[in-house]
């Protein structure tokens, strides 16, 4: 299947290796776990974004924009990896982050100032609700932002992660491995999306398994905002089907207190995956997600001898202002 070619820019290390978690695996007696570290990408510390910028920033470029605004949360790892990427490219990067000004820089934000990052508070706001109202006053000065929303997740951003598939496929025959099922956090719908589609695009064939990360729905099921945008990328890219919600498996069950709350869930996720492999995930994303697949392993969701692909998609930089890692 051929789909719709787009200019990319380079922002990352790839591909991003795959690794089997040997003692995790033995330790649960299979199935047979692996991991595709995407925290690796290298932009500033890494992470999926990376995969979503390359093609978004190339867009910007084309089209002639001399500054990026996007939002997030005080913490998010899309914002940091924006910033780094204009960083790279010379242009200017607005953030629209929710909360205030916090007394510590720290963490993603710590990095985002590094990288001369320049930050709009905006309350309760944290998905970059107020971009459009920030854009209006940057054109006021004569400045040309170009837009990516919370979490890169538009139909160009979600190429990036149909390109990781295509990525991933030429892993697989590398290796000579097919897996079962492929595992990751589910928050703003782009990599969800970009998986699903290059699943089929590519002819992979894995079940395809997203956490949901984010309890918060204030605009609306978020499962209903995942098909839209699978839907209009789709047909973006060239591919044309058109999806329904059979064709998703999104698991709620893991949402705990909220984004952000760290629980017993992901703190043993956190603390197994470090002292049995040597391997960091992040007290937001990862780390739920993780917790969720070794839920599923315990509750023998999987058969003995199945692969499943744990894709980690980055979020170190919140573990070091995380206070309820040792509870
Ligand atoms: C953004 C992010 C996700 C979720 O990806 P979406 O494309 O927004 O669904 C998962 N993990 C980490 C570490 C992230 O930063």
């Amino acid at each position: 299947m051929e789909i719709k070619k787009l200019s990319r820019i380079n922002l990352g290390f790839f591909p991003t290796p795959i690794t089997e978690l040997k003692r995790l695996s033995d330790y649960f007696g299979g199935p047979r776990v692996y991991i595709k570290r995407d925290d690796l990408t290298g932009l500033a510390l890494g992470g999926n974004k990376t995969r979503k910028l390359e093609f978004l920033i190339a867009d910007a470029l084309n089209n002639n924009h001399d500054s990026i605004i996007t939002g997030g949360a005080e913490q998010s790892n899309h914002c940091r990896q924006t910033a780094a990427a204009a960083a790279i490219c010379g242009l200017e990067c607005h953030l629209v982050l929710g909360g205030g000004e916090p007394v510590e820089a720290t963490g993603n934000y710590l990095i985002d100032k590094l990288l001369g990052a320049k930050i709009h508070w905006t309350g309760e706001f944290r998905k970059g609700e107020k971009i459009p109202e920030i854009v209006e006053k940057l054109r006021l000065q004569g400045k040309n932002p170009y837009i990516i929303p919370y979490g890169g997740s538009n139909p160009v951003g979600v190429y990036g992660f149909i390109e990781a598939m295509n990525e991933l496929k030429q892993q697989l025959i590398t290796m000579k491995i097919h897996f079962e099922h492929i595992i990751f956090a589910s928050s703003s719908g782009g990599t969800h999306s970009g998986i699903i589609l290059g699943n089929e695009i590519y002819n992979i064939g894995s079940n395809i398994i997203g956490i949901d990360i984010d309890k918060a729905e204030d605009e609306g099921p978020y499962i209903d905002r995942l098909i839209n945008l699978l839907n209009s990328s789709s047909n973006f890219c060239g591919y044309n089907k058109i999806f329904s919600k059979d064709d998703i498996v999104l698991r709620k069950e893991y949402l705990g207190e909220g984004y952000g709350i760290v629980g017993d869930l992901e703190r043993n996720a956190i603390h197994l995956l470090a002292s049995k492999e040597g391997i960091l995930i992040d007290p937001v994303y990862t780390g739920r997600a993780f917790g969720g697949l070794l839920d599923m392993i315990g509750k023998k969701e999987f058969l003995r001898n199945e692969k499943i692909l744990f894709w980690h998609s980055g979020g170190i930089p919140a573990l070091f202002t995380e206070k309820k890692i040792f509870n």
